[in-house]
């Protein structure tokens, strides 16, 4: 073959070659980007989605938050406002004017529905119960969410029966007890998806098509190129060739100088060289495009998401200060955060004095449980309306948590203050009514003073609510102003609850026993268990200081019945030493009796030490009936089936009535010092103490008088009918040696 054609095909071949490889990588190249691109673009679609019926909402909840301002400021009656409301979210579109919003009640029936309006008014949950959870739950569930919430559901088009599968977004507007909310069908999101996804195939086909036809115009100019050099490669080979062929016949020829020849030659191939390496040098310069291009992608790939991690972050931060903004939303006063702010400006003013009263709402938790919390919502707000008319206006006043409220004064003048308090009660005197139902609502109140309790925010606070602790540990409906020994009083609190624990281990538990006498007689066979706690360092407890303590870590129920179980051991002891049977009278406390296994536990420590149950006498307070009335009246009923007495304690303080007494399985009944005291005073109550006695001996009840110090309580007591005195006149309560002396001493 001749040489130039040699070149050509050579050329041709390496050049196709060439092409080939590039458009290859290309190729792969562009449509790996692609892909992942595709990917993307539809998550992205799904999340811009989630933004923008987020974001729809919102702008829904303001236009509503303004008619409902307008309503506030007395401008629109409610009603009005109301309809005027539902009417301006009915009317509002976005997107391609297809998409609408809709509002739900909590309760689930309708206010707005755009595309069926025969809807609006019917209540939701029976309607599109598709999968068995109607739309409309699922809308109420994600919309009174704090902050709102999506879900998805199904629900049909407008003209189109079927249900589509929808991504919704809701969230409650509280003052109308409404969930607004808007959705799009997954079916649209789809169908952008799918049309983004055409155009960009039809951008990376023109983009393939460029590319092929660049390399074909490059292979044509190659090859022709390389036919020309080719030939004036050839050339002067050839005419090298005529002139060796004519000098070999003979004939003269023109000779060419054949250095040019060489010349030509070497620089063609030269060029060639050149042509190939610009040839390589433009591939590289290509890849590196490439390269530099996917580099660039992945930036911007980058930049796009943190720009959506900021934005995200813009959100949360958006929702924080939603949250932490300054005003209530319930009732429209501050929030505990502006609250403090507030007080620490104040406690700035140089000289400057003030009063922090800290309210709590007595028992609100029933209004909730019994009527429910928009009921109960309904209710804070009246309060709070009533608290900002008995409060003068220079006065500042927040909600600082769920029934909680405080009041920020200018002044720390007690008569002033205690006249701002007085005012505040007289006005809660008159009971609230909503929805035919009468509350007759108290506060419990705390108060602390600057600069006298406190000079910083934090502090004057926990003063405040420490007062407002002892006031509602002490009987609500009252006030009471820090002092001192409340923080010393918690402090010897906390220390008691550290080291309770430890107390039945290392012996500093012990059980003191206290006579009861026959009244008639005065013979003794029976007595009281009295704990006491010999402390290293505080020395002796009275049970009125941890058995509370005892009560809230729970400890009470194992020390329970260790006490149970020593005061059975004294018992029989005793028995044993005198030769005649004692009976011992235990006091149960409230979480004890709740104790689902108390029952089963007495009689456990029955069988364990062998004490007659005939012997053992629980006392009870009427408190701890209170807790759970029927489930303590029916372990009563079952302790006494097994034979063990119960003994009602404290009767005549607290929620005495005597008109229940007969319902209660009881066998004594224990008089408080309270009664015994009034004995021999004038104003005493000794009728009503004559009247408890001879009620307690028609029920067949016996009665034990408490807290007996004198002769003359003696005497009364014995005229009285009543059978068994305990008290200071006859003993002390004593430990166990001491019981036995005491005995000992009476008997002879
Ligand atoms: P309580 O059951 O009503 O006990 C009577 C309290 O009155 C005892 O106080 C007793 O020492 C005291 N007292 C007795 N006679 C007189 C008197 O003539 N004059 C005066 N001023 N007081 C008298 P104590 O021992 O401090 O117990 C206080 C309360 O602690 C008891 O009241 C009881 O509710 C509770 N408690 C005591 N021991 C236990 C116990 O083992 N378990 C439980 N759960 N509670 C206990
Ligand atoms: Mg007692
Ligand atoms: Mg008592």
């Amino acid at each position: 073959m001749r040489l130039d054609r040699q070149i050509v095909l050579l050329t041709a071949l390496l050049s196709g070659l060439l092409a080939l490889s590039m458009g290859l990588f290309g190729l792969f190249n562009l449509r790996s980007a692609h892909e992942t691109d595709m990917k993307r673009n539809r998550l992205l679609l799904y999340e811009q989605c989630d933004r923008q019926i987020r974001m729809q909402v919102e702008i829904a909840l303001s236009l509503l938050e303004g008619v409902y301002q307008q309503q506030v400021r007395g401008e629109l009656p409610p009603a009005q406002a109301k309809a005027q409301a539902a009417q301006l979210v009915r009317s509002l579109r976005y997107g391609e004017e297809n998409n609408y919003f809709w509002i739900d009640d909590y309760k689930g029936t309708n206010v707005v529905l755009p595309i069926d309006q025969q809807a609006e008014g019917k209540n939701r949950y029976d309607f599109l119960d598709y999968k068995g959870t109607p739309a409309v739950q699922l809308a109420l569930e994600a919309g009174r969410q704090p902050g709102g919430g999506y879900f998805d559901y199904w629900f049909p088009r407008p003209g189109e029966g079927e249900a589509m599968p929808k991504r919704g977004y809701a969230r409650a507007f509280a003052p109308y007890e409404w969930v607004v909310g808007t959705g799009r069908w997954i079916d649209d999101i789809e169908r952008e998806a799918a049309a983004r996804q055409q155009q960009k195939e039809r951008d990376m086909r023109s983009d393939l098509i460029g590319f092929v036809a660049i390399s074909l115009v490059g292979l044509l100019v190659t090859v022709g190129m390389s036919v020309l050099l080719g030939r004036r490669i050839a050339a002067p080979i050839r005419a090298m060739a005529n002139r060796m062929r004519a000098e070999a016949e003979g004939r003269p020829s023109e000779y060419p100088a054949e250095a040019d020849g060489v010349e030509e030659v070497r620089e063609l191939s030269f060029a060639f060289a050149q042509m190939t390496g610009a040839l390589k040098e433009r591939q590289i310069a290509l890849v590196r495009q490439n390269e530099e291009l996917s580099a660039l992608y992945e930036e911007v790939s980058a930049t796009e998401e943190t720009l959506h991690e900021q934005f995200k972050l813009l959100l949360q931060s958006e929702e924080r200060y939603r949250t932490l903004a300054y005003y209530d939303v319930l009732t429209h006063l501050i929030n505990r955060t502006r609250f403090k702010e507030v007080l620490e400006q104040r406690l700035l003013e140089p000289d400057g004095t003030g009063t922090l009263l800290y309210f709590d709402l007595d028992n609100f938790k029933e209004v909730n449980d019994t009527f429910g919390h928009p009921y109960g919502d309904k209710i804070l707000q009246m309060v709070s309306q009533r608290l900002l008319a008995a409060t003068p206006q220079e006065t500042t006043v927040a909600r600082i948590g769920g029934d909680e409220f405080t009041v920020l004064m200018n002044s720390a003048d007690t008569t002033a203050v205690m006249a701002a308090v007085e005012a505040i009660q007289t006005a809660f005197l008159t009971p609230f009514y909503l929805d035919n139902s009468r509350h007759y609502l108290s506060f419990s109140i705390g108060i602390a003073s600057w600069p006298a309790h406190g000079e910083d925010a934090d502090t004057l606070m926990r003063h405040a609510e420490l007062a407002l602790y002892d006031v509602k540990e002490k009987g609500k409906n009252m006030w009471r102003v820090f002092g001192i020994e409340l923080d010393e009083a918690l402090r010897k609190r906390r220390r008691l609850e550290a080291h309770l624990g430890e107390a039945v281990a290392r012996r500093e538990l012990f059980l003191v026993y206290q006579p009861q006498a026959n009244a008639v007689n005065g013979t003794v066979s029976r007595c009281e268990a009295l704990l006491r706690w010999q402390h290293p360092e505080d020395g002796l407890i009275s049970p009125d200081a941890f058995i509370s303590v005892a009560e809230k870590t729970g400890l009470i129920i194992p020390i329970g019945y260790w006490i149970l179980e020593q005061a059975a051991l004294f018992a029989l002891r005793l028995a044993k030493r005198q030769g005649a049977e004692s009976a011992i009278s235990v006091n149960i406390s409230a979480v004890q009796l709740a104790d689902a296994d108390f029952v089963a536990g007495v009689a456990r420590v029955l069988e364990n030490t062998g004490l007659p149950p005939s012997l053992l006498e629980l006392e009870i307070t009427e408190s701890v009936m209170l807790a759970d009335w029927q489930d303590s009246i029916d372990k009563l009923r079952q302790l006494r089936a097994m034979g063990v007495r119960i003994a009602l304690d404290d009767f005549g303080t607290g929620y005495s009535s005597l008109t229940y007494l007969h319902q209660l399985p009881i066998d004594v009944l224990k008089v408080d010092r309270a009664f015994v005291q009034g004995i021999g005073h004038i104003g005493g109550r000794t009728e009503i103490l004559s009247t408890i006695l001879s009620l307690a001996h028609q029920l067949r009840l016996q009665v034990v008088a408490e807290g007996v110090e004198t002769e003359e309580q003696v005497a009364f007591l014995r005229g009285s009918g009543c059978d068994f005195i305990q008290g200071y006149y006859y003993s002390r309560p004593l430990v166990e040696a001491e019981y036995a002396a005491w005995l000992k001493r009476r008997k002879s």
